[in-house]
């Protein structure tokens, strides 16, 4: 039996893919914001493993629905009904005010799905001739890891030897309306795109950008795919990131936070009659709309609402974007952010981020680098005033430390 935290590392590089390079911390407990690791310290997490949980570690009501669900029913496959499946339908559908559901499990199935059905949908209402379908999607994309989403990334690390890859995806500029203009065609079916960059570094595309992608998809009838499995369920301090912009998605996309971090659970939800074009036997999922997942997410869902998590985030992430932007250091290059999806982005001088976060870490506070530069934070939804001023108390001391 491993039992240090060299032994797990080291038994983890043994025999495990070495597909991750995590930071040297062995966590075995969370409740709320805070995670423990093996040695008993605690650390406020700043990650949420990548938003999935939003509501907080160990959130007792999902775990209540959880266990309880457990007990009962956990798979039928979709060859039988269940009775948490019409509910779970009925709940999304209300919250988010979408007609047609489809559950999946990880959020790369609900954006391989939603390629599938855009397509179907402009073959057979479109009138788009058969194979010749192009979807639009955006540099610095962040989609998923299967082969039909690397293929269409432009991130070299991400696609490099694991092609040939599928075709019918066009990439334009993040945030550049007129690209999308230029680039849609009469056989586009979609623009697939995330409202905030998240993997990217959090990067916020300019005011207006939606409006006007929602008016040329429209005028062209092009189904605009909002990838929201990060920035959905309140994690941008709205219930979905596309309320900023005062706009409705065709089709939307969940997943993260739709279950607490529990189990992996997410939805396709369509405004229209994209989801409508499939029938029995072209799609599915042997673990989509299981029992377990749906009163999971229903309860990930009912505490997000009754709980407020949703205001909170708005109003603890504009304190946490205060707070860090009042951080006078000269390593800090730019911080933004909106609702609790914050980046503080370094000057290459400043040395890598994930030095940084190394030393967050011995702070207690968990946070992690993306591209080099980038310090990521995004901390539970549930983080009250007090959490965020001890944070930025770290943010402060870490920021102002040289490591270069
Ligand atoms: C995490 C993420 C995905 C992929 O979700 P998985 O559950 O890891 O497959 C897709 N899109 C966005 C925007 C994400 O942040």
């Amino acid at each position: 039996m491993s039992s240090s935290v060299i032994d797990f590392l080291a038994t983890e590089r043994r025999l495990g893919t070495y597909n991750y390079e995590p930071i040297g911390v062995v966590l075995s407990r969370g409740e709320g914001v805070w995670v423990w690791d093996i040695e008993g310290n605690r650390y406020l997490d700043c990650l949420s493993a990548y938003s999935a949980v939003s509501q907080g570690h160990c959130h007792p009501k999902i775990l209540a629905a959880m266990v309880e669900q457990a007990h009962r029913l956990t798979l039928t496959s979709r060859a039988f009904h269940n009775d948490q499946l019409a509910p779970f339908y009925e709940e999304i559908a209300a919250l988010t005010g979408s007609h047609k559901v489809l559950p999946m499990n990880s959020g790369a199935e609900a954006v391989e799905s939603a390629i599938k059905s855009v397509r179907k949908w402009g073959y057979e209402v479109k009138g788009v001739p058969d194979g010749q379908a192009e979807i639009i999607v955006c540099a610095d994309n962040f989609h998923g890891r299967t082969l039909g989403i690397v293929g269409f990334s432009t991130d070299p690390e991400t696609r490099k030897h694991f092609g040939p890859f599928a075709p019918g995806f066009k990439i334009i500029p993040f945030g550049d309306a007129a690209a999308l203009e230029a680039a849609i065609t009469p056989n586009t079916v979609a623009f697939l795109v995330e409202p905030i960059q998240g993997e990217a570094g959090v990067i916020i595309p300019p005011a207006g950008y939606f409006t006007k992608v929602r008016q040329l998809c429209t005028a062209s009838n092009v189904m605009l795919v909002l990838d929201e499995i990060q920035t959905g369920l309140g994690r941008t301090g709205k219930l979905l990131a596309e309320q900023h912009e005062g706009i409705e998605a065709d089709v939307t996309l969940l997943g993260k936070a739709l279950s607490g971090g529990f189990y992996p659970v997410s939805a396709v939800l369509s405004n229209n009659d994209v989801l409508g074009t499939l029938r029995p036997g072209q799609h599915g999922s042997t673990f989509g709309g299981n029992p377990l997942a749906c009163a999971v997410a229903r309860a990930a869902m009912r505490v997000l609402v009754e709980e407020g998590m949703i205001e909170n985030a708005a109003r603890q992430g504009a304190r946490f974007l205060e707070g860090l932007k009042d951080i006078r250091a000269n390593t800090i290059r730019e911080v933004r952010g909106r609702g609790l999806m914050l980046a503080v982005e370094l000057h290459p001088e400043a040395g890598r981020a994930r030095r940084y976060c190394e030393a967050l870490q011995a702070k207690g506070i968990l946070a992690k680098d993306t591209h080099e530069h980038t310090i990521r934070i995004a901390p539970p939804l549930v983080i009250t005033s007090d959490q965020v001023d001890w944070a930025l108390e770290r943010f402060a001391a870490t920021l102002t430390q040289d490591f270069s």
